[in-house]
């Protein structure tokens, strides 16, 4: 039988993964991209040449119209790339409908710049008692970077002690100050505090407050800061032995001091204040202010780094190994007019959904991507744009 794939959301990612699964229509099947505003589906379909994309209006804050639309389109498959707010209302439609389920990101509420697994864990019954599989975190990091752990750990090791994620992203847009991806979850992950985990404990930072200088291969060295990344949550968990996980991801001395300047006078706020008899929440305008990431694209130059080093023991000796992956803002932008930050999300969704559909990577309930055997997943990658590296350091 045919499969019928829906897409909900369009903007970078889901530009992306339209085209990708395109790509892949043999897999796919009817594909269908919906989002809050249709005018950018049509826009992205009207770009496809493979196959025709479907489009289609959605809410995806109303389970309601989500589980209208999945019954309309007969979906064997969701994809969620719209926002993290939206994970728990699209789970709920897919466990109503019974259609297997995968997202990049983890939930987050609107209303408290937190995010954590929890509320989706929770569904995990709900998607055994509905038949149904969910993936999380399907993106880059979360994503490839929980697979390049689970391939560390079968191919690498007996036992992983330390792991530390490296996401370095060197493209220049030649803007004072924009983000690659939607600038309200980007400037929440950002401004928050740091945490890494320790000894079974997780540790505190200020924002910004361990940095080092990491030689990124291909970019170079490059100031690194240690911040809270949501596949340690899962990673904690899955990861046999491991005794200290930490994310860094580098920025620019401009990006930083923009980022200050506009946290000080209270721009990156997420609590409604008045303004001339209205209500705006101050992070939602600077959103509306600064570059729409789509438009990025085009200007971007320069490569991402995006990668783990994993420490440990190997027949009684200690091991350290670095995996990564290189790709170039530029060639991306060539292949599926999105530059790398999306196109590095797009890809591994679309790879992650191509394994369930072929029931490569196939269980009822809900998980995350180190609970699957990383090798089907790794050699995805290199086939669909993005091949990796290994290092014995
Ligand atoms: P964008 O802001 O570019 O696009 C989000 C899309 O979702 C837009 O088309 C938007 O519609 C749509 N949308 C938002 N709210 C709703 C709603 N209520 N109903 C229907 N559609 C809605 O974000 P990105 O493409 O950059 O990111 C997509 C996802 O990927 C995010 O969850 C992000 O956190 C995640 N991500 C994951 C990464 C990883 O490595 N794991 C890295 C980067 C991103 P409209 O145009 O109308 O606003």
């Amino acid at each position: 039988m045919k499969n019928r794939t829906l897409i909900i959301g369009a903007g970078g990612v889901g530009r992306v993964v339209a085209h990708k699964c395109a790509m892949n229509a043999d897999i796919f099947g009817e594909i269908t991209l919906a989002s809050r505003t249709k005018s950018k589906c049509d826009q992205i379909a009207s770009e496809i040449t493979e196959v025709h994309i479907h489009t289609a209006t959605v809410d995806a804050d109303n389970t309601e119209e989500l589980i209208a639309l999945i019954k309309e389109v007969d979906a064997t498959i969701v994809i969620n790339v719209a926002l993290p707010y939206q994970d728990l209302t699209i789970m709920d439609a897919c466990i109503a409908t019974g259609v297997d389920y995968l997202d990049t990101a983890n939930y987050e509420h609107p209303d408290e710049a937190k995010f954590e697994y929890k509320e989706q864990w929770a569904r995990d019954s709900a998607f055994k008692e509905a038949g149904i599989m969910g993936l999380l975190g399907s993106g880059f990091d979360p994503g490839v970077t929980n697979v390049f752990c689970a391939y560390a750990q079968k191919h690498y090791f007996d036992e992983i002690h330390t792991i530390d994620i490296l996401d370095c992203n060197a493209g220049d847009h030649g803007y004072p100050f924009a983000t690659n991806f939607n600038p309200e979850i980007n400037l929440r992950e950002v401004s928050a505090k740091g945490r890494y985990w320790e000894e079974g404990k997780w540790i505190e930072t200020d924002p910004m407050e361990i940095k080092m200088v990491w030689d990124y291969p291909e970019v170079g060295p490059k100031d690194s800061y240690l911040l809270y990344h949501e596949e340690m949550e899962s990673l904690v968990k899955h990861i046999k032995g491991l005794k200290r996980i930490r994310f860094f991801m580098t920025f620019g001395e401009s990006y930083l001091t923009h980022m200050k300047c506009l946290e000080n006078v209270g721009m990156l706020g997420i609590e409604p204040v008045e303004h001339q008899g209205q209500k705006i929440v101050p992070i939602e305008f600077l959103k509306t202010l600064l570059p729409d990431p789509a438009s990025l694209g085009p200007r971007t130059k320069g490569k991402t780094n995006i990668g783990i080093v994993a420490e440990g023991i190997k027949d009684g000796k200690k091991k350290k190994i670095y995996i990564y992956q290189v790709s170039d803002h530029e060639q991306c932008y060539k292949e599926v007019k999105s530059q790398a930050v999306s196109y590095t999300t797009g890809v591994p969704a679309m790879i992650g959904a191509k394994l369930m559909l072929e029931k490569v990577w196939y269980q009822e309930g809900v998980y995350n991507m180190e609970e699957f055997d990383p090798d089907p997943f790794m050699d995805e990658l290199n086939k669909q744009g993005l091949p990796w590296q290994v290092k014995e350091l």
